[in-house]
């Protein structure tokens, strides 16, 4: 299968060529046959799968084929502001060759040459929730000539608190649209909302959560807590890592993490919720370009930033939810490259490691510090053995 048996129209078909794009990946296969016929779209996909140009392609191509028409013809909502600026980027991409007009709103910044944008004449929009509401109550956007709404990482959504926002948004589409929803895992809440905003959809389901990209190595090490930072370093500093995202579990961790690499002269720079807007750009845009060679990130700081190759991913700590870590760890091996991720697992994390192994269906790979790295102490050997044979009622209990 390629581009060309999917019916998509010529100058779309030349952005993918000039993308590099030599053939569609799964979701793109089955969801462009189904928005191209018009039908309502139930994905369930992660991120990394090429779900962005499976909604973008088709809905462009339509969008080409009625012509222009008044007002913001497609919303697409999304949770995080990254998010919202890889999609529009994506748009541009393949519809550079289209006379489509598209921007994209967020929080945090100024909204003026957001305003402005919007006061020229837009066709696709892109949008976090919080900000779109803002701009609809003060009667800069209207959403009602909307034709298409897409809803991005539903669950993301449900996580981060905006789920009562997107109701919100919902609430003012119009009854006649074509909807597009997309997310990784489907609890009961997003299950419902699907239930409720689409009709009559097609099911499109990719890589299930559950089974992470095959094409991932995963390693783990046994690290006390105290020695992460240290061991971290060490580990950057002798293994051929060209470029890592190391997740923290909070805002603190990452800052602490970038400092301790920086001072052990590994280029790195921390990504998360308190920092601004432009500082994270800088530090996504620094790390894209190879100036630094770590991105230290929380969870949702991270959550669908592309970055082509990157090659590996680190767990400086292990996620209480398991879902997160294939979340993680789908972050490397991205469109068939190989990838490595990495865990450094504490005595406390135990409980967290086995619900992960029991969702991915298979034991991580460990590895013992001492024999892969120079300067590292290896734990100590009783806590070692612990750790793969401990009693259940020893367990630390799930916060
Ligand atoms: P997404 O899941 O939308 O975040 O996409 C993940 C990455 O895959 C992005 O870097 C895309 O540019 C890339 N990508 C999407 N579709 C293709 C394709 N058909 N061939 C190669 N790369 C792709």
């Amino acid at each position: 299968m390629n581009f060309d048996n999917l019916n998509i129209i010529e100058p779309i078909l030349q952005s993918l060529r000039e993308e590099g794009y030599t053939k569609p990946t799964p979701i793109q296969e089955k969801a462009i046959p189904i928005v191209l016929n018009k039908h309502d779209l139930l994905g369930c996909a992660q991120t990394g799968t090429g779900k962005t140009a499976a909604f973008s392609i088709p809905l462009l191509q339509l969008m080409h084929q009625q012509g222009r028409k008044k007002g913001i013809t497609c919303l697409i909502l999304t949770p995080t502001r990254e998010l919202a600026i890889q999609i529009n980027e994506s748009i541009a991409a393949y519809g550079r060759h289209l006379a489509i007009r598209h921007t994209v709103i967020f929080g945090g910044v100024s909204q003026l040459p957001q305003t402005q944008a919007l006061r020229n004449g837009i066709d696709i929009l892109t949008a976090t929730p919080g900000r779109l509401l803002d701009l609809m109550n003060q009667r800069i956007i209207s959403l009602s000539d909307i034709e298409f709404f897409v809803l991005d990482e539903a669950d993301r959504m449900l996580d981060m608190g905006f789920i009562h926002d997107v109701k919100k948004v919902v609430a003012k589409l119009p009854e006649k649209r074509q909807t597009l929803f997309f997310s990784a895992t489907m609890p009961l809440e997003i299950a419902e909302l699907a239930k409720k905003i689409l009709n009559n959809p097609k099911y499109v389901e990719v890589t299930p959560v559950s089974s992470t990209a095959e094409l991932v190595k995963q390693e783990l090490y046994f690290v006390n807590k105290s020695d992460k930072r240290d061991f971290l370093s060490d580990l950057l500093l002798e293994q051929p890592i060209t470029s890592a995202i190391v997740f923290t579990r909070t805002k603190h961790g990452a800052d602490r993490v970038a400092r301790h690499l920086q001072k052990n002269g590994i280029k790195a720079d921390a990504i998360h919720g308190d920092k601004s807007q432009n500082q994270r750009q800088n530090a996504l845009n620094s790390f894209k370009s190879g100036q630094s060679r770590v991105l230290v990130a929380t969870d949702i700081a991270a959550r669908g930033i592309d970055i082509d190759n990157l090659s590996h991913v680190i767990n400086f700590d292990i996620p209480n939810v398991a879902e997160t870590y294939v979340h993680r760890i789908g972050r490397t091996g991205r469109a068939g490259a190989a990838g490595i991720a990495i865990s450094l697992c504490d005595f406390e994390e135990q409980a967290y490691l086995r619900d992960i192994e029991k969702l991915i269906g298979k034991k991580i790979e460990y590895k013992n510090p001492s024999t892969h790295l120079k300067k590292a102490e290896a734990p100590p050997e009783g806590a070692k053995k612990d750790f793969r044979h401990q009693k259940k009622n020893q367990a630390p209990k799930r916060k």
